[in-house]
């Protein structure tokens, strides 16, 4: 008997018909004899509903009862789920956070999990009960309600999975798996049929949209086999685990694009030991996150310094950067707002050389500009200018042969 975590995300229990055809593939699981716990995100656009009203009555509105506001959503899931699997003869029972017993910090909104007492869920089991467990949501040692940022139920579903030791977490969604590349940009895009934690964690948080960043992290920390697949159409889906040999004769396992990004210059900074430090030590106090980050060569003791942040806090980094622009003497602050950043992750390249070379070339040949480059063991990013984002993408899916069709590099 194996034990399983099932988690289903918004689509595909966002109509009464979907969390009927979900019930079945409970159903199916339960009566072939497996131990599973099944956990739900909201109906689709039901977090947004929410956040939307709340947003219309206060710009700012309080953390604490947004989280009793957005913790609604997936309890009335579990509650639907549960009363048409008891229709079905299936012992099963509604759990939200507290009665799962996520436990987590008090940081309302992103609260991260502390523990969790599983103590409920294992006597559910051992009664043949299939908990039906409220995802994205926990409780702080006060009692509060919490939760745990956007797409969190994917978090409380592999926290639940290491927490029992499932034999592995079954992320149920829209796609059938993980993509070689966005299929909407780069229509030859694959399925990966398996992928190392480590690339999905790249993946996740270059812009990949089919995990939280939080929960692959926490995967690949209690190696929690996680697999991705369609709820609506029967196949593998693809495997998120640990790194093996194979994986390695790949040199590219995915290309990313992310518009979200705006790139900033300050112009003739005077080059000398703790500007950066200033500079970059007050965007870090507002939390602002800085991603790439350049300095030219410096002439006549002046140097200019480019970096990027989300798009979504240019206005904020902006009046702030304009201000330590001023104090350490810089002659002007440019923008450019129409960037994007394209990456390709693989562990490969951790072992193979020229990679960036043969990025750069491919990119070259097509005739885009790069304007930054980052790399790290198992990924390299450039900024291009947005329009060329998709054709860029497209161009080092098919050059590193990742193209549906092509032979592997
Ligand atoms: N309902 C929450 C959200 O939309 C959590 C989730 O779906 O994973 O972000
Ligand atoms: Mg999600």
């Amino acid at each position: 008997m194996a034990c399983y975590v099932q988690k289903f995300g918004g689509t595909s229990v966002g109509t009464i018909e979907r969390i009927q055809h979900v019930a079945r593939l409970v159903e199916q699981t339960y009566k072939a004899g497996h131990q599973l716990v099944v956990v739900l995100s909201a109906m689709s656009g039901e977090t947004d509903r929410l956040l939307k009203m709340a947003k219309e009555l206060s710009a700012d509105p309080d953390d604490r009862e947004m989280d009793v506001l957005l913790s609604s959503g997936e309890r009335v899931t579990i509650a639907l789920m549960a009363i048409v699997l008891k229709k079905l003869g299936i012992k099963a029972r509604s759990f939200t956070g507290r009665q799962v017993g996520i436990v987590t910090d008090s940081a309302h909104t992103k609260a991260r999990v502390s523990r969790v007492d599983t103590e409920r869920v294992k006597g559910a089991l051992k009664e043949g009960v299939v908990p039906i467990v409220a995802g994205f949501q926990g409780i702080n040692e006060a009692s509060d309600v919490t939760t745990l940022g956007r797409g969190g139920s994917d978090l409380t579903a592999v926290v639940l999975a290491a927490a029992l030791k499932a034999d592995s977490c079954v992320i149920y969604t829209d796609v059938d798996g993980v993509y070689t590349a966005d299929p909407n940009i780069v229509p030859l895009a694959r399925r990966l049929e398996k992928v190392s934690y480590e690339e999905m964690l790249e993946l996740a948080s270059l812009g990949a949209k089919v995990l939280q960043t939080r929960s692959v992290e926490l995967a690949a920390k209690y190696r929690v086999p996680v697999v991705v697949k369609s709820t609506f159409q029967d196949g593998p889906g693809t495997l998120v685990v640990e790194e093996d040999a194979d994986m390695e004769q790949v040199l590219v396992s995915g290309v990313t694009g992310d518009r979200h990004q705006a790139k900033v210059t300050v112009v003739g900074v005077p080059d000398q030991p703790g500007i950066a430090a200033k500079l970059f030590g007050q965007i870090a106090q507002s939390s602002i996150n800085v991603d790439m980050i350049i300095q030219n060569v410096s002439q006549d003791s002046l140097t200019d310094i480019s970096f990027t942040v989300p798009r979504a806090d240019l206005p904020r980094s902006m009046s702030l950067v304009q201000d330590v622009a001023k104090s350490i003497n810089a002659r002007s602050v440019e923008v450019n707002e129409t960037i994007a950043k394209v990456s390709m992750v693989g562990v490969g390249m951790r072992s193979h050389s020229g990679v960036a070379a043969q990025m750069f070339q491919a990119l070259s040949r097509e005739g885009i500009n790069i304007m930054m480059i980052s790399t790290s063991e198992i990924k390299i990013s450039c900024v291009v200018e947005e329009k060329y984002m998709e054709l860029a993408m497209r161009t080092l899916h098919q050059e590193f042969g990742l193209d549906a069709s092509g032979i592997k590099a």
